[in-house]
């Protein structure tokens, strides 16, 4: 049984919570692209985890976890990141934890690039998280990157670094008037977080494959939404990966098996970090209420998020390029406060209503339609069966599958892992 879950939306859609939940019938949760620009936050009877690099099945005994090839990891983070979980009595090893010999390294030069980057773009700036995400994976497909199996070899990766070196410093001094980066300094980083690392690195896509024929059962985790994705998002104000579902057998290492099921993160409204066009967004006070109530503050960098209503034309697109087969709406406890809720249930384009989701640089031309429909204004983080919810919140609910064309199986009341109800 192989299974994907993934982000309908721009990211934050609580994917790090359902995956914590639903783990806990699978043998091995698998990510498959990303780096530490991921922030999954899990809250369960341990404590309250952002998990940045590490796969979230990490906070179950039984579940191997797996960084797959299509990451970029940077590796002092993921020791610090391994450090603080352990503080926090979470179990680590080479047994519950393989690192893809073939995940890149993100480097402190990309880091550094990508700050640079941002800086020189200026009020035009893509909204990056300055994790060095974009220069990265850049180097990879410039073949310019050392992945993880390196730290094997270390003079055969010297003589590459080198190399490598040669030609970034001809971007950051010529292009930037930054300082060289050193070879030195550079081979101090890889030796000093490398040398921790070594134990987890293997050939992951051997193990994965030997799990799928053993019918293990296996879960792949995403890192942002469908609208990030390179391809399919709303470029160039996505991530540098392929955030959907389609992908996880290639970034996770097994090419060679498919997705039995599709699980769809679905927020309950809408929100996005970084710039870029966001049609329903909300302003002034009526924003600051929604991200208030929804305390949303980005996991990996506490910049304030954008806020808007639920978004059908995004989501069912969103649904349709994660090719979702399950839903999980999320954070309907968040609209409990409000008496009246709107749904943007469809776009104005040049005097036309679009249902269709456009052509990125149509979006910013694109204004919201929106519906009106009826609050609930009532506490609903105890419910834990359909009856429990009130009735706006049911015809809530009924109203999106409707506009959406699509089922809703999971529903989440709470941030903490039982805080859920299955429709
Ligand atoms: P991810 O990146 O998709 O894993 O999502 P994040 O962890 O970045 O953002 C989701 C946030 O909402 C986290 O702070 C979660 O603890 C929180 N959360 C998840 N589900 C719920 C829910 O049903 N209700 C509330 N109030 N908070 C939730
Ligand atoms: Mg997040």
């Amino acid at each position: 049984m192989i299974t994907a879950i993934s982000g309908i939306n721009w990211g934050d859609e609580g994917k790090g919570r359902m995956v914590d939940l639903l783990s806990e019938d699978y043998d091995v949760v698998v990510r498959y692209q990303g780096g530490n620009n991921a922030g999954h936050t899990v809250v369960n009877e341990k404590g309250k985890f952002i998990l940045n690099l590490l796969p979230s099945g990490i906070l179950r005994e039984n579940v191997v976890n797996v960084m797959g090839n299509g990451m970029v990891v940077d590796i002092k983070h993921l020791v610090e990141e391994m450090a603080r979980l352990k503080e926090k009595g979470i179990k680590i090893s080479p047994e519950n934890l393989k690192i893809s010999d073939k995940a890149v390294i993100c480097m402190p030069y990309n880091v550094m690039q990508d700050c640079l980057e941002e800086n020189r773009l200026a009020d035009k700036k893509y909204g990056s998280t300055r994790r060095g995400i974009g220069p990265i994976y850049g180097d990879k497909y410039m073949k310019k990157a050392i992945r993880m199996g390196e730290l094997f070899d270390l003079d055969l990766l010297e003589s590459r670094l080198s190399d490598i070196l040669d030609w970034k410093n001809l971007t950051l001094v010529n292009v930037y008037g930054a300082i060289p980066v050193t070879l030195s300094e550079t081979m101090a980083h890889l030796k000093k977080y490398g040398e921790q690392l070594l134990p987890f690195i293997c050939d992951t896509s051997l193990y994965l494959e030997k799990a799928a024929k053993e019918n293990k059962k296996i879960m792949f985790e995403a890192q942002l939404g469908a609208l990030r994705d390179i391809d399919f998002g709303i470029y160039p104000y996505t991530s540098s990966s392929n955030t959907i579902a389609a992908y996880a057998p290639i970034g996770g290492g097994i090419p060679n098996y498919k997705i039995d099921k599709s699980i769809g993160i679905m927020k309950a409204y809408s929100t996005c970090v970084g710039e870029g066009p966001f049609t329903a967004e909300y302003f002034g006070e009526k924003a600051d209420a929604l991200r208030e109530a929804g305390g949303e503050y980005g996991a990996a960098t506490g910049r304030p998020r954008r806020v808007g209503p639920f978004d059908v034309v995004a989501s069912k697109y969103g649904i349709r390029m994660q090719g979702a087969d399950e839903i999980a709406l999320t954070k309907l406890d968040v609209l409990s406060s409000f008496p009246e809720l709107e749904i943007c249930v469809a776009y104005s384009l040049d005097g036309e209503e679009i249902t269709d989701f456009p052509f990125s640089q149509k979006l910013p031309l694109c204004k919201p339609v929106l519906k009106k429909v009826k609050g609930w204004n009532t506490d609903i983080g105890g419910c834990r069966k359909k009856e429990d919810l009130p009735v706006e919140a049911l015809n809530y609910i009924e109203t999106l599958e409707n506009l959406l064309g699509a089922k809703i199986k999971y529903v989440s009341v709470g941030a903490e892992r039982e805080a859920y109800i299955v429709l």
